[in-house]
């Protein structure tokens, strides 16, 4: 391996690794297994729940057990990982955990606090069943259950004025919080993000010796990457399943890439580009 050339990758699942309808991720293996051959660590970093993602890691060619979840509120490091001096981690579920967001019960409190001054229609995870998750996601009933083991953030849906949601956004801010925005659902979360746990684990890559000959690159198709794909010297924005890509501004001298193949196909189209250029594929 040229140790000039080394590979971080950081990836969002859905739409992005996985494929929108399906879920899978087997058009991208090629790539997968040749980050593996190269010994180059991928990053998955999800809205889903370390329950969702778990069963993944097992699944994926990885170097590396490392992923963020909760879309950036808590990093899982292997549990004989070091930090750097200065970072808080605790031992938890097996797992060096660096928490940037907040706990589930301190989420669902100021959720709680906000609909009612707001007088909001609001149901989060917690308030539906197995069934009524997996029927508003389209999610398998194995797959919704792990979805509503949450720690850091709860995935509501809203119906009302542009008023009632303005100033759940406001209130939430208000409590510490941040309310994200997806495709149905809305999250309330604290003040994280995928940005900035990125950038954290970058910054860990980067402080160990010879950390400085990482090149990074991220993977994703929707609004809540586009802090995550800031952080990276390679930008890949994901092609959706209707043929669009997401608009996105550069970084000054960030390379984007936009793959012509939907989803994991794309992936693997742009992983298998950038190790043939960086010469790590024979
Ligand atoms: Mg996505």
């Amino acid at each position: 391996m040229n140790m000039k050339n080394r590979l971080l990758v950081f990836t969002d699942l859905d739409g992005t690794l996985l494929d929108f309808h399906t879920y899978s991720f087997a058009p991208a293996l090629p790539a997968l297994n040749a980050l593996k051959e190269c010994g180059m660590p991928l990053v998955i970093v999800s809205s889903k729940t370390r329950a969702e993602i778990e069963p993944l890691l097992d699944e994926l060619p990885l170097t590396s057990r490392l992923f963020i979840a909760e879309n950036g509120s808590a990093i899982y490091l292997d549990r004989k990982s070091a930090v750097p001096p200065g970072v808080q981690a605790e031992l938890k579920s097996g797992y060096r955990t660096i928490v940037l967001g907040r706990r589930y019960e301190e989420v669902l409190d100021a959720l709680d606090r906000t609909k009612k001054i707001c007088k909001a229609r609001v149901k989060g995870f917690r308030d539906m069943t197995d069934r009524g998750v997996a029927r508003l996601t389209g999610l398998d009933i194995v797959s919704a259950r792990l979805a509503r083991k949450r720690e850091y953030s709860e995935p509501f849906t809203f119906q009302g004025s542009e008023d009632k949601l303005h100033c759940l956004k406001a209130e939430l801010q208000e409590m510490g919080m941040t309310c994200l925005e997806g495709g149905r659902l809305f999250h309330a979360m604290g003040r994280a993000g995928k940005g900035l746990a990125t950038e954290m684990v970058i910054n860990l890559f980067r402080s160990a010796p010879g950390g400085s000959q990482w090149k990074t690159v991220a993977l994703g198709d929707g609004p809540n990457d586009m802090d995550m794909l800031r952080c990276a010297d390679i930008a890949v924005v994901m092609r959706r399943p209707d043929g669009t890509w997401m608009e996105y501004d550069p970084e000054p001298l960030q390379l984007v890439i936009k793959p012509g193949g939907i989803g994991p196909a794309g992936w693997n189209e742009s992983v298998a580009a950038l190790l043939n250029e960086l010469g790590n594929l024979r």
